[in-house]
C-alpha cells in the first residue's frame, strides 16, 4: 500500500463528497448577505446577544463552518482550546465536518463559524458518518497483510468510541519530507515532546524527525544515508525497491510507522517492528532514493497469507468454481473486465527480470 503518497485513496472505502454546503446553509448565508442596511444595526445587536449566549461553544455543538472551498459545511465541535494570545474567552475549535472523512478534521478560528447556525438542541439521532459506517463486501474480504491493521468494521462500538476519543485531535498538521510539504490526515502517537509541534521535519532517508527546520538542516549535513537501510531488491529505470528488515533497522521501522500512521486511521503497530519486513519503493535521482510508498509484511505464519485466504478472495471475485471435488480457476473475460474497470488505472508494470530477491528465511 502506498501509504505516503496516497492522498487520493480513501482508507475506509468511504467516498468523500467535497460537495457544497447543504442548501440550508447556503440560504442562511444569502439571507444575512441580503439584509437591508436599516436592519443591520438591529441585526448586529441581536448577533451580539446571540454571540454572548453561545460563546464559548461547547464540545459537541453543531454549527456551520467555512471550509477551504469558501463554502459553509456542517461541523461538530470535537475539542476547544484557548488562544495563545487571546482574551479569556477566545477559543479556537477542533471540528469534524460531518459530511467528510475524519481526515479533514481541523482547528478553526471563531470567524470561520456561522454563529447564527448554532444548534442549541443536539439531535442525538444525527449520526456522523464515522459511526454509521457500513461495511462493503470489499472491505469485508480485504486481506490486509500490512501490519495488524483493523478497519472500522472489526471494532465493536465501544472500542471504536475509545479509539476516537484517544485519537480525536490530530496532533501534527503538516510534515516536510524531502522536497514536499504534506498535510496529514490522522493522529499519530509521536513521543509527547513532539505533540506541541504543528509541523515535523523528516529526513527523507533515515526518517528521523525533528521539530525545527534548522535541526533538519544540521542533520542532513551529517546523515550519510541516501536510500532506505536495506537490500535493493529491484531496480528498473529510476525506480528501486528496498527490503528493510525491522529487526536490523528498528528505529527506521518505527519512524516509518509513525509517518504512515499520519495517513492511516487504524493502524496499531508502532514499536514491535522486529517481526516485519518493509518494502520501500523509491524514485532515484542524483540526490538519492526518495521514498514514494511502502508496504510491509509480517514474518509470522500466524498472519501470513494462506491457501484459504487466496481461495476466499478468488471466490468473492467470482473467479473460482468448485467442480468434481476440486477448485478450478475460471477467469471469465467479462468478470475480469469488470474487476479491472473497478480497480482503475493499472499502475506500473514490474519487470520480473530486474527482481533480485529471495524469500526471507529465519536466520538462526
Ligand atoms: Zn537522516
Amino acid at each position: 500500500m502506498g501509504s505516503i503518497d496516497a492522498p487520493t485513496t480513501t482508507e475506509n472505502g468511504t467516498t468523500q463528497s467535497h460537495a457544497a454546503a447543504t442548501a440550508d446553509g447556503d440560504q442562511k448565508r444569502l439571507a444575512s448577505a441580503n439584509g437591508a442596511p436599516a436592519e443591520m444595526t438591529l441585526e448586529s445587536e441581536a448577533t451580539k446577544k446571540r454571540r454572548s449566549s453561545v460563546l464559548p461553544l461547547e464540545v459537541g455543538t453543531r454549527v456551520m463552518c467555512r471550509w477551504r472551498d469558501g463554502k459553509y459545511h456542517p461541523v461538530k465541535v470535537i475539542e476547544r482550546r484557548k488562544m495563545h494570545f487571546g482574551g479569556p474567552d477566545d477559543y479556537e475549535y477542533y471540528v469534524h465536518y460531518t459530511e467528510f472523512n475524519r481526515r479533514l478534521d481541523e482547528w478553526v478560528k471563531l470567524e470561520q463559524l456561522d454563529l447564527d447556525s448554532v444548534e442549541t438542541v443536539v439531535d442525538e439521532k444525527v449520526e456522523d458518518k464515522v459511526t454509521s459506517l457500513k461495511m462493503t463486501r470489499h472491505q469485508k474480504r480485504k486481506i490486509d497483510e500490512t501490519h495488524v491493521e483493523v478497519g472500522h468494521e472489526e471494532l465493536d462500538a465501544a472500542s471504536l468510541r475509545e479509539h476516537e476519543e484517544f485519537t480525536k485531535v490530530k496532533n501534527i498538521a503538516t510534515i516536510e519530507l524531502g522536497r514536499y510539504e504534506i498535510e496529514t490526515w490522522y493522529f499519530s502517537p509521536f513521543p509527547p515532546e513532539y505533540n506541541e509541534s504543528l509541523k515535523l521535519y523528516f529526513c527523507e532517508f533515515c526518517l528521523n524527525f525533528m521539530k525545527r527546520k534548522e535541526q533538519l538542516q544540521r542533520h542532513m549535513r551529517k546523515c550519510d544515508l541516501k536510500h532506505p537501510p536495506g537490500d535493493e531488491i529491484y531496480r528498473s529505470g529510476t525506480l528501486s525497491m528496498f527490503e528493510v528488515d525491522g529487526k536490523k533497522n528498528k528505529v527506521y521501522g518505527q519512524n516509518l510507522c509513525y509517518l504512515a500512521k499520519l495517513f492511516l486511521d487504524h493502524k496499531t503497530l508502532y514499536y514491535d517492528v522486529d517481526l516485519f519486513l518493509f518494502y520501500v519503493l523509491c524514485e532515484c535521482d542524483d540526490r538519492g532514493c526518495h521514498m514514494v510508498g511502502y508496504f510491509s509484511k509480517e514474518l509470522s505464519d500466524m498472519t501470513a497469507i494462506k491457501a484459504e485466504d487466496i481461495l476466499t478472495t478468488l471466490q468473492s471475485l467470482e473467479l473460482i468454481q468448485y467442480r468434481k471435488g476440486q477448485h478450478v480457476i475460471c477467469a471469465d473475460p467479462k468478470v475480469l473486465d469488470r474487476h479491472l474497470k473497478a480497480a482503475g488505472r493499472g499502475g506500473l508494470e514490474v519487470d520480473v527480470s530486474k527482481l533480485i530477491w529471495t524469500p526471507y528465511k529465519e536466520q538462526s
